[in-house]
């Protein structure tokens, strides 16, 4: 997926970006040429491919380009933390496509959803089997053990508990104006937060900062227990 969110990409996401086209195009039943040239990637993937046959993810076999079974294995844990970011954004968020696309892609590029969150994430939007496109989502661990074994930790700090210590997981709000105020104040997805207090306005501690903030803007933000 181009990037369009002006994140800039590290080798490793060009990587990714190998991986993850090369499992939608045989989602579709389209055989890749062992070049990718008339792929349509909106950079050179030459480097990002050279690396990802040293790592044996991808191999030429009658004149294709395929996954090996090491690489099936990361493609599927790219396009499950991909669809499960486009999910979240769609159900939780309600954001529109184009946004859905950008946004999507920039959680998955910053890794806002690490292994762990994306399990935990995945629990906590009941183990969808498919993103908002309708296309498949790779299982993970917590949707095969079909226990309550993980369970969906992901909650709104409007629930959290007095003196507990959260991390940020995602902010489910559609205005700019609040994300970036909030982002100012170093209440980002990946920050350790305490909360002080819950009435009459929430009271986070984020880096050292005491931040007041409406229980309407505490339903927005969804974190983890530490
Ligand atoms: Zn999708
Ligand atoms: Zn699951």
């Amino acid at each position: 997926m181009p990037c369009r969110s002006g994140v800039i990409m590290q080798p490793d996401q060009l990587i990714e970006e190998i991986l993850e086209r090369l499992w939608t195009l045989r989602e579709q039943g389209i055989a890749v040429a062992p070049d990718l040239g008339q792929h349509g990637f909106d950079f050179d993937p030459a480097p990002a491919l050279v690396e990802a046959t040293q790592r044996q993810w991808v191999t030429g076999r009658n004149g294709r380009l395929e996954l090996t079974p090491a690489g099936e294995e990361r493609a599927a844990a790219v396009m499950r933390r991909h669809r499960l970011a486009e999910r979240l954004l769609f159900d939780v968020i309600h954001v529109d496509d184009a946004a859905m696309e950008a946004g999507a892609c920039e959680l998955e590029h910053t890794h806002i959803l690490s292994e762990e969150a994306t399990d935990r994430v995945c629990a906590f939007l009941g183990h969808p089997p498919t993103c908002p496109h309708d296309r498949p989502i790779p299982r993970g661990q917590c949707c095969r053990k079909f226990t309550n074994s993980v369970q969906p930790l992901v909650t709104p700090l409007s629930e959290g508990s007095v003196g507990a210590d959260y991390r940020l997981v995602f902010i489910a709000s559609r205005s700019h104006r609040r994300l970036d105020r909030l982002c100012a104040l170093g209440v980002v997805p990946g920050a350790v937060l305490r909360l002080h207090q819950r009435t009459p306005a929430f009271v986070i501690q984020v880096g050292g900062t005491d931040i007041a903030l409406e229980p309407e803007i505490a339903r927005d933000i969804f974190v983890l227990p530490r």
